[in-house]
């Protein structure tokens, strides 16, 4: 069965036991035609109980037990990605072990760990992708791009960083006082989340609450909400990238809506109000009147609703959604532009494979009163948590269809692998009590090298590069680890210093300016190579919208592009996709970025001009979608809850299971302590609640992440 984006939310009720194995008889994982790819779907969650009949256990688990596939999480625990590749047979490793099919991390690796990915490995971030989603690094790089190109970057509140703008910070705070017409600012800590450490302040002598030891953004608060039976709501939007350059993005059909739990006021004395003025579900859900939906056939119960929920209650009451949703498009195009200039150039010097980095993005949106969208945060990793039906049903299709458009081949290289001569790190250091470490390759991952890898064979671009690999080497990730005893002898460090030398001249010749500049002829292969893996994306998406490249994109968004190399692939692959560009004057474009971002004067569709219509007429006619319910779902125990895997399933290998231990250790000590440390100083607790909207206390809670351990 072809994963098309036309039968995405397949209703899972009408798919029953016997149904699984009619598909699996169709061959249901393999893409036709092209290398096999592993396709995921929720239907797998319902044969992982231990309720399953021994007929069906193995019929999605054996997928990925027959090919050995691996994974791994760093620093996170997500247990919905671990509950759907346990369902696909899928083996957890120990973080350590490089030779696992996907990495699934909420931090950024290493360049070294980047560059020796090999294609048949994914990993779920862009290097330096922290630059979007960093609250500080957001604004700056997007306050950059309105510096260049002005009006169209129009989409974020004015704001200060501290404690460099402390000053400015306490004038603008004066011009508040003396003129109470003026919005009040909110101050977040720029790197935390969850509505911690937030203050909203209107008040000069407020400006000593501000912590100038960390890094603050101060922005000017959006005081006009659009409000929905007097609640303040924003909408988290989910973003999926496979590449930066040239740009893809999708974004899925469903998102969420947060709303406050108390009607919305904005006069000086409510503005410490947490549950008025913050939306976020960690906050609101602890407050005594958040309303719960544990019914999975509602959408638009409780304190949390989906996007499409939300857009049709809208259009009821004569809003444009169709557009609002291509003012949210826009958005977020134009944020991930701004970002081009820096995440290209790390993925350049990694000399990432095309394929293995794909990233998806939550996008925080509040709307104001005249139906203008605003960019308040991009989430790195955003909340795969399911504490409602709502979210199991919306968060698992969500996971698989990303999985699904990450392209993952079912391939036994790992295994090939492990049976290579052990490595200098190995011999230098026991890792992993000798157990994984087995299978890490003896030369460095010449695939790593190629830039091209299409169906399974890495191109011209990889042959050149062969030519200074091939002599093996260390992985580069040995190059800077060493003996257990922390030295390691000269004859070993010479010899791993000559396999240093061959990486880094590899590195210079697969670079691909080199390659444009020297080889152009593989230029034209590149770029096939590109509108191929868009064709597979495609056909993977399921309820993802492809955003760009899109028919017109080229015209609308190639003068807010920075000139990021010589390649210019984001033109070449609109060519090869959409033929010629379509001809526009810039007065044109000038008008369509002009009307999409002024919603006040152009509210709806009817007040665009003619020629800006036509420019949207591709999204706006997609942005149907958005309003689209969700087949309901009522097959119990799935996926009205997350299934309890069943233990043999739960595949680790011994060295996870160790450091799984070790962890789960280290967190009951941090709780103990974090107990003790509150029972000695009462104090400390009542300190909590002058640390802003949200104080410490709840902080303390999350970050122990106490589901961690349940979740073991
Ligand atoms: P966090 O990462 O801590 O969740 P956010 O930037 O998402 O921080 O802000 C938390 C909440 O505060 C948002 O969900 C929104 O309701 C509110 N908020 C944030 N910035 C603004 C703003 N500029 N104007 C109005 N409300 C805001």
């Amino acid at each position: 069965m072809k994963n098309t984006g036309e039968n995405c939310f397949e209703a899972l009720d009408e798919i029953d036991e016997a149904n699984i194995l009619q598909k699996e008889e169709m061959d249901y994982f393999v893409a036709p035609n092209k290398e096999k790819l592993i396709t995921f779907s929720p239907i797998a969650l319902k044969c992982i109980t231990r309720k399953t009949s021994a007929q069906n256990r193995e019929k999605f688990s054996k997928i990925g037990s027959e090919y050995n596939m691996c994974f791994k999480l760093i620093k996170c625990d997500r247990k919905l990605v671990r509950t759907v590749l346990f369902s696909y047979g899928f083996l957890q490793c120990s973080n350590r072990n490089p030779n696992v099919n996907l990495i699934w991390t909420n931090t950024h690796l290493q360049q070294h760990v980047m560059r020796a990915l090999k294609p048949w490995q994914r990993i779920n971030h862009f290097p330096r992708s922290h630059c979007i989603t960093k609250k500080d690094s957001l604004y700056i790089n997007i306050a950059r791009a309105k510096a260049m190109f002005n009006l169209p970057f129009n989409f974020i509140p004015d704001f200060f960083i501290t404690p460099e703008d402390i000053e400015r910070v306490r004038e603008a705070l004066k011009r508040i006082e003396s003129n109470p017409q003026h919005s009040p600012l909110i101050v977040k800590p720029a790197g935390s989340s969850s509505g911690r450490g937030i203050i909203i302040m209107n008040m000069a002598e407020k400006a000593k609450d501000i912590d100038l030891n960390t890094k603050m953004l101060v922005s000017s608060y959006i005081a006009n909400p659009l409000l929905l039976n007097g609640l303040k709501f924003d909408l988290r939007i989910y973003v999926c990238v496979t590449s930066f350059y040239p740009l893809i993005v999708y974004i899925y059909r469903e998102g969420l809506t947060r709303f406050a739990t108390q009607k919305y006021d904005i006069s000086a004395e409510n503005l410490d109000e947490a549950h008025k003025h913050l939306t976020n579900y960690s906050l609101n859900k602890i407050s005594e009147k958040f309303v719960k939906n544990m019914d999975p056939t509602e959408e638009n119960v409780g304190h949390k609703w989906s996007l499409s929920a939300l857009l049709r209650e809208l259009e009821q009451r004569n809003i444009d959604t169709k557009l609002l949703m291509v003012r949210i498009e826009d958005i977020v195009i134009k944020t991930l532009l701004s970002a081009q200039h820096k995440i290209v150039p790390v993925c350049r010097s990694a000399m990432l494979n095309p394929r293995c980095c794909f990233e998806l993005f939550g996008f925080d949106i509040l709307i104001d009163d005249q139906l203008k969208p605003w960019l308040l945060e991009v989430n790195l990793s955003p909340s795969l948590g399911c504490d409602a039906p709502l979210d199991s049903i919306l968060k698992t299709r969500l996971l698989c269809d990303v999985l699904n458009i990450a392209s993952i081949p079912l391939v036994r290289e790992n295994n090939i692998l492990n049976t290579c001569a052990p490595t200098i790190e190995q011999e230098s250091q026991p890792t992993d009590n000798g157990k994984e470490n087995a299978d890490i390759p003896s030369s460095f991952p010449i695939e790593a090298l190629s830039t091209t890898y299409v169906n399974g064979n890495s191109d011209a671009l990889s042959s050149t590069s062969s030519g200074y690999a091939s002599g093996g080497g260390a992985s580069s990730s040995s190059s800077d680890r060493f003996t257990s005893s922390g030295r390691i002898n000269s004859a070993r460090k010479n010899r791993l210093n000559s396999r240093v030398t061959k990486v880094k001249k590899a590195t210079i010749f697969a670079r691909p300016s080199f390659f444009y500049e020297r080889q152009n002829s593989q230029y034209k292969s590149r770029i096939k190579f590109y509108a191929n893996k868009m064709n597979t994306e495609i056909e993977r998406k399921g309820a993802f919208i492809r955003i760009f490249p899109r028919t017109t994109t080229w015209s609308l968004y190639s003068g807010l592009m920075e000139d990021i190399g010589p390649e210019e692939w984001d033109k070449a692959i609109y060519e090869e996709l959409y033929g010629s560009t379509p001809y526009y004057s810039a007065r044109d474009i000038e008008n369509a970025h002009e009307q999409l971002i002024n919603a006040s004067q152009y509210p709806s569709q009817e007040n665009l001009s003619n020629i800006v219509r036509e420019i949207f007429s591709e999204a706006l006619s997609e942005a149907d979608k958005y309003r689209e319910k969700m087949p309901p779902i009522t097959v119990k125990p799935f996926p009205v809850a997350l299934p309890r895997v069943r233990s043999p399933a739960r595949r680790r290998t011994q060295s996870c299971m160790e450091s799984d231990e070790l962890r789960r250790i280290r967190i009951e000590e941090e709780r103990k302590a974090q107990e003790i440390h509150t029972v000695i100083n009462p104090s400390a607790d009542q300190n909590y609640s002058n640390c802003g909207l949200l104080g410490k206390k709840e902080d303390i809670l999350s970050q122990t992440n106490l589901n961690e351990i349940v979740n073991f």
